[in-house]
Formats: structure tokens, C-alpha cells, sequence
């Protein structure tokens, strides 16, 4: 997977838009680094979709932050470091520990619609891990599309904002280890958007997994942009399984997720003969980090022989499941599983990446304008296991951050970035998209075979054959399509993943390894 640039182009001079700063995303990092550019920036605001199809506004459960007189930010940074079970980068863990209450405090000013009770005091809920309850939510569980929307609708009546949705970043394009520019692909044509500083901001990889939470968007496109443009990427093999995506009976592009604030409310997990199998397995019972239920569950039906485990949420009336959980509660009802009464039937899947592009305090990348932030970054915060709700966190965060950095230290548009013709190296090979198809799918049930929350050495080597042979495939075809794309660089996250696995010998937050 050597290829600096995805498609082929012969000394193309492409239609060229500049651009003081480009962002790469419209999930919450992506909308809030935005909001904190400076207004007088011309800022091009990048996605493949829409505001409405990412990550962040499928969010549930909320955010963290310390919000109470009876918490404090010292508390919250000790979860986070347990959770991240000694990989965490402290320094970062503090910036978003200490910073994060004056960011829900900006959300709030902008109108994010947080739920209060009757007193119009926050709601606040308690998550996985946190040893206090400090979790700020919207809509129920509905944090994400509340958040979302509401930035995203601020966002669009800033005039220095331009938005270009349904359109594709493909490569970012750099000079002597400094970024220049963004090469899109919007309807049939490419553009180049100009400019010395980008953010990326595209969230993480959860569709190269069968089984993920994630939309189908979600397969890391700025993660392997950056790799090919010279950042360093590290810690692709730490992936997060969330202990409770509901089962399916069909086949879904994604797994309708359980809020961890589910059980944060008093629901159980049980195996099929009532046994509250979490008792005694960890202080925190229901409530241990999302790596410790994981496998805890994966165990237990082993152990019994059942294929999924059940969550019991009766100690909840029905009104108020309802109200304070009305996203899931419609989906279960749709499904026929009358909550609270009958419980839910619940399996790990994957949910989320702690690694990505490596950045600093600032979002930095290694390379020169490149900033990262949200799950697609690497900021050592999460270390080997995440701790619940400290994603949105992150987003904002260090997605203002990015934005400050660049207000303070802004690199105006080179004069020899109007004279850039793009020209790569020429490939032969045309694949069908029947072919694209089968690489697709055979990455993803290699990566839930073999990568999955329990690993060996054994299923990690035949995961590297598989995609080794994969890539080869790859390497000398012509890329023409969005689609082409997205397979050809989940095809290098996976590999990335992979290989990171197969380096870290030891058994550490969500990378567990056993001998075969
Ligand atoms: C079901 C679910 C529930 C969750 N619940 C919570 C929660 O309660 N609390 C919490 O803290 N975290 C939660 N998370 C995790 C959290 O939502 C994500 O980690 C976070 O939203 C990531 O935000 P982001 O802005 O980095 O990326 P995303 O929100 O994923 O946005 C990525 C953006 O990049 C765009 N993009 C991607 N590739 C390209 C490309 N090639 N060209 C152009 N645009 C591109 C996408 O279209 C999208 O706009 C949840 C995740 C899921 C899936």
C-alpha cells in the first residue's frame, strides 16, 4: 500500500479553490473547531456526506465533564488513566479533564439543549469507569443528533464558513513535508482546494469490522490520507468493543448500540439463566471499564454456551425508560422487545479507535499545517481503553484547540501553490466492482474473526496473510471511484491494525492476547 496519491493523474491541472484554513468533517470536532476559527478565516468545510451521517451524531449517552461542586476534575482524570489502563498520555489527559467543563459551559451558551431537571439544574448521569456521576446528556440519549444539529446549524449561518458536502477528500497534498492543499472528488470531477493549513477531522474505522456501531462512512479515509501524506499513525491495533450492541436477527450495515448509561442507570447483565455474572468480577461490577465487560462477556458465554448475553433493565418503570432513553426504547419496541420488562439481548461489537494520527497538545501532526482531532487523532488521552463519553469531550477539546493554534499561528498561502500540477504514478490494473465488493466484505469478517476483542497470535498472522494478499492485489489498480477509495484505505487501516497488533506482545486495556 506504497501509493502516495489514490488515482492516476498525468501533469492534471485541476480547478482550484483557495482557501485560508480546510476542515476535513462535520462530526463535532470537525463543526466545533470551525466555530472557533477565527471569523475573518475563509474556511472550507469538508464532507462526504451530509451534517447528519457520522459518528458523533449517532452519540448516546453524552459527555463527560466535571460539572458538579461534589466532583472534581483531579477524580475525573484518575478514571480516565485507570481506564486507559497505563497508556494514557497524562499531560493530555489533564488539558482534557480541566478544559472540557468551560467547553460544555460554550455548548450550553450556544443552545445545545442539555437536559435539566424540574429545577434547570443539568441532568447528570453516571457511565462506565467514572467513579462519579458526570455526564451531561441531550435528548435523553440523543446527545450526539442534538449536538450535531446544533452546532452544524450555527455553523451554516457563519459567512467565512463554506461548506462542500457530498464531497470526498482523497489525499492531502503536501510540499517538503508541509501541507499545500486538499485534492476532493464532489460529483464526477476533482478539485484541489489550496491551502497551508487543514484539519481533519473524519473520525475512525469502524466499518473495516463486520460488526461495528459505526455508520458505513466510517472507514478511516483521513486516518490513511494522512499516513500516505507522511503523518505518523500509531496504536491502530488499540480498538474499542462496546460490552452491548443489541443483537440482530438480519444482516445491518450497523449495530444499534446500548448505552453504556444504560447501566449507569441500574441495568444488569445477565447470562440466560438469570445470573448477574458481572458480580465479583470487578469493583465496579456492571460499571468496569468497556474492555473488562467485554471480555467478562465474551467469557461468561463460553462459559454457558449461549450466544448472546442479556441486559436487564427492570428495575426501571416504564415511564421512565422511556423519557430518559427514548431513542432505544423506540428501537426495542420496534423490535418487538418490550422494555423494561423483557430484557434486551446484547453482544460486543466493535464501537471505537484509540489510535490514529498522532498529535500534540495543540492537535499538531508531525507534518507542517496538518492538524487531527476527534477519534481520528492520536492524542494519547484514551491510552489502551477509553473511558465512556470522554469521546465528545476530545472532539471539542482539542478541536477547539486546533482551531486556537491556527487563530495564533496562521500560515497564510504559499505563492507557489498556484503553480502545483498534480502528477502520480500510472497503474494498470482494473478491478470490477464485484472485486471491490468481495475485498470489502473479506477485510471485515477478517477483522472480526481475527482482530476482534480476543486475540492470538496465530488468528493475528492469518489476519496479515489475508490482507497481505489483499493489498497486493491492490497495489498496481486503478482507483477511480469513492467507492475504490474507501475500500483501498480501509484496506490500509486494517493492515495498520493488524500490524500494531502483532507488535504489542502483551495483553493491554482492549489489545488482549492469548496463546493459541
Ligand atoms: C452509536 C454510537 C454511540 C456513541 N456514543 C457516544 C457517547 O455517548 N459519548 C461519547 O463521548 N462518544 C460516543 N461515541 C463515540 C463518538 O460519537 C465518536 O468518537 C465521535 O463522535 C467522533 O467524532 P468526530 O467528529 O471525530 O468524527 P465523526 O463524528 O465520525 O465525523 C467524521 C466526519 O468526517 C467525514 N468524513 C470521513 N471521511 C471523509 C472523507 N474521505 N471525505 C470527506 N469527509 C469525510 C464524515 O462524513 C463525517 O462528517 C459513540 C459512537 C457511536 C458510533
Amino acid at each position: 500500500m506504497k501509493r502516495r496519491i489514490l488515482p492516476d493523474f498525468e501533469n492534471e491541472t485541476i480547478q482550484a479553490y483557495n482557501f485560508d484554513v480546510i476542515i476535513v468533517g462535520t462530526g463535532v470536532a470537525g463543526l466545533y473547531a470551525a466555530l472557533n476559527l477565527d471569523e475573518d478565516l475563509e474556511v472550507a468545510v469538508v464532507t462526504k456526506a451530509n451534517i447528519d451521517e457520522s459518528n458523533s451524531y449517532l452519540a448516546q449517552g453524552g459527555i463527560a465533564a466535571v460539572m458538579t461542586a461534589d466532583d472534581n476534575y483531579h477524580n475525573h482524570v484518575e478514571d480516565t488513566l485507570v481506564a486507559g489502563a497505563g497508556l494514557c498520555n497524562r499531560e493530555a489527559v489533564e488539558v482534557l479533564c480541566e478544559e472540557g467543563p468551560s467547553d460544555i459551559h460554550k455548548l450550553i451558551e450556544m443552545q445545545v439543549p442539555f437536559d435539566v431537571n424540574e429545577d434547570g439544574d443539568l441532568q447528570i448521569t453516571r457511565e462506565g469507569g467514572h467513579h462519579h456521576r458526570r455526564i451531561v446528556h441531550c435528548g435523553g440519549d440523543a446527545t450526539g443528533r442534538e449536538t450535531t444539529k446544533q452546532l452544524g446549524n450555527i455553523a451554516l449561518t457563519k459567512e467565512n464558513l463554506h461548506f462542500f458536502f457530498g464531497t470526498y477528500l482523497v489525499d492531502i497534498i503536501t510540499k517538503d513535508n508541509a501541507v499545500f492543499g486538499a485534492l476532493v472528488h464532489t460529483g464526477d470531477e476533482y478539485k484541489l482546494l489550496r491551502s497551508n493549513n487543514i484539519i481533519v477531522a473524519s473520525g475512525g474505522c469502524g466499518q473495516i469490522y463486520r460488526y461495528t456501531t459505526s455508520p458505513l462512512g466510517s472507514v478511516g479515509d483521513g486516518i490513511a490520507a494522512c499516513a500516505r501524506a507522511g503523518a505518523v499513525v500509531n496504536d491502530m491495533e488499540l480498538v474499542q468493543f462496546h460490552p452491548t450492541t443489541l443483537v440482530s436477527k438480519g444482516k445491518e450495515d450497523r449495530l444499534f448500540l446500548i448505552s453504556e448509561a444504560v447501566r449507569g442507570e441500574g441495568g444488569i447483565l445477565r447470562n440466560s439463566k438469570g445470573e448477574a455474572f458481572m458480580q465479583g468480577k470487578h469493583e465496579l461490577a456492571d460499571l468496569a471499564p468497556r474492555d473488562i465487560v467485554t471480555r467478562e462477556i465474551l467469557k461468561e458465554l463460553a462459559r454457558v454456551g449461549d450466544p448472546n448475553a442479556w441486559l436487564d433493565v427492570s428495575s426501571m418503570s416504564e415511564e421512565f425508560f422511556s423519557t430518559r432513553f427514548p431513542t432505544i426504547y423506540g428501537e426495542c419496541k420496534s423490535r418487538g422487545i418490550n422494555v423494561p420488562h423483557d430484557m434486551i439481548p446484547v453482544h460486543p461489537a466493535q464501537h471505537y479507535l484509540m489510535g490514529g494520527v498522532k498529535t500534540d497538545l495543540n492537535s499538531r501532526t508531525n507534518v507542517k499545517g496538518l492538524y487531527c482531532c476527534g477519534e481520528c487523532a492520536e492524542t494519547g488521552i484514551h491510552g489502551a481503553n477509553r473511558l465512556a463519553s470522554n469521546s465528545l469531550l476530545e472532539c471539542l477539546v482539542f478541536g477547539r484547540r486546533a482551531a486556537q493554534y491556527i487563530n495564533n499561528n496562521f500560515i497564510p498561502l504559499a505563492d507557489e501553490i498556484s503553480e502545483y500540477t498534480i502528477t502520480t504514478e500510472h497503474h494498470t490494473k482494473r478491478l470490477t466492482l464485484d472485486e471491490y465488493h468481495k475485498i470489502e466484505s473479506t477485510v471485515k469478517d477478517t477483522m472480526s474473526d481475527y482482530v476482534g476483542p480476543i486475540r492470538t497470535p496465530s488468528g493475528l498472522r492469518k489476519a496479515k496473510e489475508i490482507l497481505t494478499a489483499i493489498s497486493d492485489r491492490l497495489d498496481n489498480a486503478i482507483l477511480e471511484t469513492p467507492y475504490e477509495f474507501k475500500v483501498f484505505n480501509g484496506v490500509t487501516n486494517a493492515l495498520m491494525v493488524v500490524d500494531g497488533a502483532i507488535a504489542r506482545k502483551e495483553s493491554v486495556g482492549s489489545h488482549y492476547i492469548v496463546n493459541d
